[in-house]
């Protein structure tokens, strides 16, 4: 017998997907092809040993999500505490709210009584210079273009080389447009207009568990699958890994960037007090700490000791690969992307890169309900 349908990685597209599938398609067999004996991929979680806290060795992860389907799928599955991240940058020891707001415009320009009227217009003096009429080519031009040289020094110069590894200079404009921005009316550390954002009360491990807790589902975990040694499957194959090992680089290899998240157990009076701190100035070596401790829902910690992620460019524990957004990448993943193989969809964060969980979830999900509806038109089905 074979599965109906095979799919590559057991990260969140990969079990949302087959979850979903499962639930539309009754009877349907699914399976998984994980290559790590982890489930979840880079959402994965699991408990520190020595203080009991939950946390994501890749970084903490928060589902923050417009879409109802979304939230409504996730809270479906598994107990959400919602929560509004808040995320802070560490200029010489004092916190700035971000997103960049009237907070940090107040301190880059050294006046703590600004307005947000009369910050615009400070902005829009250092602004207009870099204001080409042209769109940007850079992320270092979208960022003069929307901040000024003197916010960009303070908060993003630092903060993208040591996330890329890379200047600016060299990286596309969406680096900087779709992380970044300016308001001039205070931010309290909040992203705006974002429906709902939480996490799972038991983690996101919990969750996963959960997704694959279903005799039509399959995960056949340390079995790092390739176009070479793909199992027979009925229907489609569904490939979240990286799509340019999938062709055997044979068009070329996407430029990657590495970053990794070096946990340690860090004295109290010496860890961050905020649950995400970023870190743009040049004197420290990593650009984020994590510190899960201040989420809601953990545990009391007994112990005198913070677990604590310290986020950096480069190799070590909990490496992550990301493809770099350059121009010459984008030609490159177009061209892998334009190629078809019948019955194969290339998806996941190894075909669109960037996409965050809420994107992820969303795709995963309406990818589940085409093909539920493309198999039950088959002859081959049931
Ligand atoms: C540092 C960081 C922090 C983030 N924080 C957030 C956040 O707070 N909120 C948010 O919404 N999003 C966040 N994201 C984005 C989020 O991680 C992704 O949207 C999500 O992980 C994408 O899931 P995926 O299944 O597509 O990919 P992945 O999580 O990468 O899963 C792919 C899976 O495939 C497996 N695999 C790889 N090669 C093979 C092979 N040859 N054979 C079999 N299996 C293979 C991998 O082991 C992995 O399990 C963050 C991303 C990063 C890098």
């Amino acid at each position: 017998m074979r599965p109906d349908v095979v799919i590559v990685g057991a990260g969140l597209f990969g079990l949302v997907t087959a979850d979903r599938l499962t639930a539309l398609l009754p009877g349907a067999w699914v399976m998984v092809l994980e290559a790590t004996d982890r489930l979840g991929g880079l959402c994965a979680s699991t408990v520190c040993p020595h203080t009991g806290v939950q946390y994501n060795p890749y970084g903490t992860h928060t589902l923050a999500t417009s879409d109802p389907d979304v939230w409504t799928y996730v809270a479906g599955r598994t107990r959400m505490i919602s929560h509004q991240r808040r995320a802070y940058a560490d200029i010489g020891g004092e916190l700035v709210p971000l997103p960049l707001g009237l907070e940090a415009i107040r301190l880059c320009y050294g006046d703590a009584s600004l307005t947000p009227e009369a910050a615009r217009v400070l902005v829009e003096q250092d602004v207009a210079p870099h204001r080409t009429g042209r769109a940007p080519a850079s992320a270092q031009e979208a960022a003069l273009a929307a901040l000024g040289p003197r916010l960009y020094e303070m908060f993003v110069r630092g903060h993208i080389t040591k996330q890329w590894g890379t200047s600016p200079e060299q990286l596309a404009p969406g680096v900087f447009t779709d992380r970044f921005g300016i308001r001039f009316t205070p931010t309290a550390g909040l992203r705006s207009a974002v429906g709902r954002q939480g996490f799972p009360a038991d983690g996101w491990g919990d969750f996963f568990g959960r997704l694959v807790d279903n005799r039509d589902i399959t995960v056949l975990r340390r079995h790092a699958a390739s176009v070479r040694d793909l199992p027979p499957y009925t229907h489609a194959c569904i490939v979240t890994t990286p799509i340019d090992a999938w062709f055997d680089h044979d068009l070329g290899t996407l430029a990657r960037g590495r970053i990794c998240v070096d946990w340690r157990l860090t004295d109290r009076h010496t860890a961050p007090a905020t649950a995400t701190t970023t870190y743009p100035g040049p004197g420290v070596p990593y650009y984020r700490a994590h510190t899960p401790e201040h989420l809601p829902g953990q545990p009391a910690n007994p112990t005198e000791k913070v677990l604590v992620g310290y986020e950096h460019h480069g190799d070590g524990p909990n490496a992550i690969d990301f493809v770099l957004r350059t121009p010459d990448n984008q030609r490159l993943a177009d061209a892998y992307r334009a190629r078809r193989t019948d019955g194969v969809v290339f998806t996941g964060r190894g075909s669109t890169f960037h996409d965050d969980m809420g994107t992820t979830i969303a795709a995963a999900l309406a990818l589940a309900a085409d093909l539920a509806k493309t198999i039950e038109r088959s002859p081959k089905w049931p």
